[in-house]
């Protein structure tokens, strides 16, 4: 986890033309406005201020690249299903960000950052679409589950993984609290297994 450390940016763009060339590997942060995409970046990088500022304004229509390692990139894209967002706005947002799932090489996996309060809601779904295509592998980070009761969490996530199981061949899903802390670990070595860095120690398997 400490190899998700010491992230630094790289740039941010607004549109395709602009994306940096295609290098190492890429991971990809997506979401509904508010569901703790930021948080989750702040804490799997473990960032004490907020480096990850989702709502900073100018910044909600960008792709933020963060290098982490030589030759490992966290992409930032921008949030979903923000009220009142003007149709320009929409449209500028599906060709930024569907564009850059259709055609970057270089991402290996995207997490999407779903509130285990609402998850699945419809943007999601479509969200996942954009995926499919190309088969891009799918990580589900269940946030903010201190909100939820143990029991709530667990039915949450047999309900979420069950959903998902059947939409999309190449995806997982945990719970996961920025706040409290759960989940980093299995988040972290996802990202690190896309990362192309095995090596960084999984969390361990029950029973082992
Ligand atoms: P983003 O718009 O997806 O980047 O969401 P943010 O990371 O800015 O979080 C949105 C709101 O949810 C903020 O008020 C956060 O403090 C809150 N939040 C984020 N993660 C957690 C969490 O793990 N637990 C709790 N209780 N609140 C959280």
């Amino acid at each position: 986890m400490d190899a998700l450390r010491g992230v630094e940016f790289v740039t941010s763009v607004a549109d395709l033309s602009t994306l940096p060339p295609e290098q190492g590997a890429e991971v990809a942060f997506a979401g509904r406005s508010n569901a703790g995409k930021s948080s989750a970046l702040n804490a799997l990088t473990q960032r004490q201020r907020m480096a990850f500022v989702s709502k900073t304004p100018g910044r909600t229509q960008l792709i933020n690249f963060f290098r982490v390692g030589a030759d490992g990139f966290l992409v930032d894209l921008p949030g979903y299903g923000y009220a009142a967002v003007p149709d320009a706005t929409r449209a500028k947002w599906e060709s930024l960000v569907g564009g850059y799932l259709r055609t970057r090489e270089c991402l290996r996996g995207v997490l999407l950052i779903m509130d285990a309060r609402h998850p699945m809601k419809p943007l999601d779904y479509r969200f996942i679409e954009w995926l499919r295509p190309a088969g891009i592998p799918l990580h589900v980070l269940l946030s903010k589950c201190d909100k939820l009761s143990k029991a709530e969490a667990a039915s949450t996530l047999q309900a979420v993984s069950a959903i998902l199981n059947h939409e999309y061949d190449h995806c997982s899903v945990q719970l996961f609290s920025s706040l409290r802390k759960i989940g980093i670990v299995e988040a972290a070595a996802k990202i690190q297994e896309w990362l192309g860095r095995p090596d960084i120690k999984k969390p361990p398997v029950k029973g082992e």
